[in-house]
């Protein structure tokens, strides 16, 4: 765990950079800026400042993952949970969604989230793992739901309840690299978009629908949250 941890602080804002010239090499590319909960204990005074100026690039989309993390607990609680009430509030005043990180910390994660977000800002839990309860709290607070190659796992149930429960309309499909390739590739490493079909498919068995729907509205709410064809528009002029 400590390897894992190790320079984090040092780098973050090094890969925030790094995320950016990546976009800048390849079409279609975008990204977000964040510290994750992980890496609260080690975010610098005037990262706010840091991220701010790397959030003005058009290929970030967001601001995250930001959150809360008390299953690893690399970082200490009040840090994070500053951290995150931070970053929340920046996304607000920058208008960009929130991408949410919240693991086994879902009561504080809520109660922050009622706090301090902006109402009108687009916020998604990202790799949801949450039971059926806390995922009537997510649609009341109007959050999106991004799911990942757990939803394929045996014996993941619960999760595939909730995939199969919530609207679709606030239904997102992640690859979350390198690790949860999903099943029937899970040994699979790294875990890469390609993959993201096998995810796609699972969702569309729990929903009774085709793959092509769960494609299609997938695509759509993932255009929609991030505000890619605003984005996609303001480059092109500047071509
Ligand atoms: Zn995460």
């Amino acid at each position: 765990m400590s390897r894992i941890r190790e320079g984090w602080g040092r780098y973050w804002s090094g890969r925030g950079r790094r995320g950016i010239e990546l976009c800048g090499e390849f079409a279609n590319m975008y990204c977000t800026v964040g510290i994750h909960p992980h890496e609260a204990d080690a975010a610098e005074k005037g990262y706010l400042e840091e991220l701010r100026k790397l959030a003005a690039a058009p290929c970030v989309l967001a601001i995250g993952e930001m959150g809360l993390d008390y299953h690893y607990d690399f970082s200490k609680r009040p840090a994070q949970q500053q951290r995150f009430e931070e970053q929340l509030e920046l996304a607000g005043e920058l208008g960009k969604p929130a991408v949410v990180h919240c693991r086994e910390a879902f009561a504080d994660g809520l109660a922050i989230l009622k706090n301090r977000r902006n109402a009108e800002n687009p916020v998604v839990f990202h790799c949801f793992g949450g039971n059926r309860s806390e995922a009537r709290a997510v649609l009341d607070l109007g959050c999106f739901f991004s799911f990942t190659g757990t939803i394929t796992f045996r014996k993941a149930e619960l999760i595939q309840a909730v995939a199969g429960y919530v609207p679709l309309d606030r239904v997102l499909l992640e690859t979350d690299c390198p690790y949860l390739s999903p099943e029937p590739k899970r040994n699979v490493r790294p875990n890469e978009p390609a993959l993201l079909v096998h995810t796609a498919a699972k969702l569309a068995e729990l929903r009774g629908v085709s793959l092509e729907e769960i494609a299609q509205v997938t695509t759509y709410n993932c255009r929609y949250f991030f505000g890619m064809d605003d984005i996609m528009d303001s480059v092109s002029k500047l071509d």
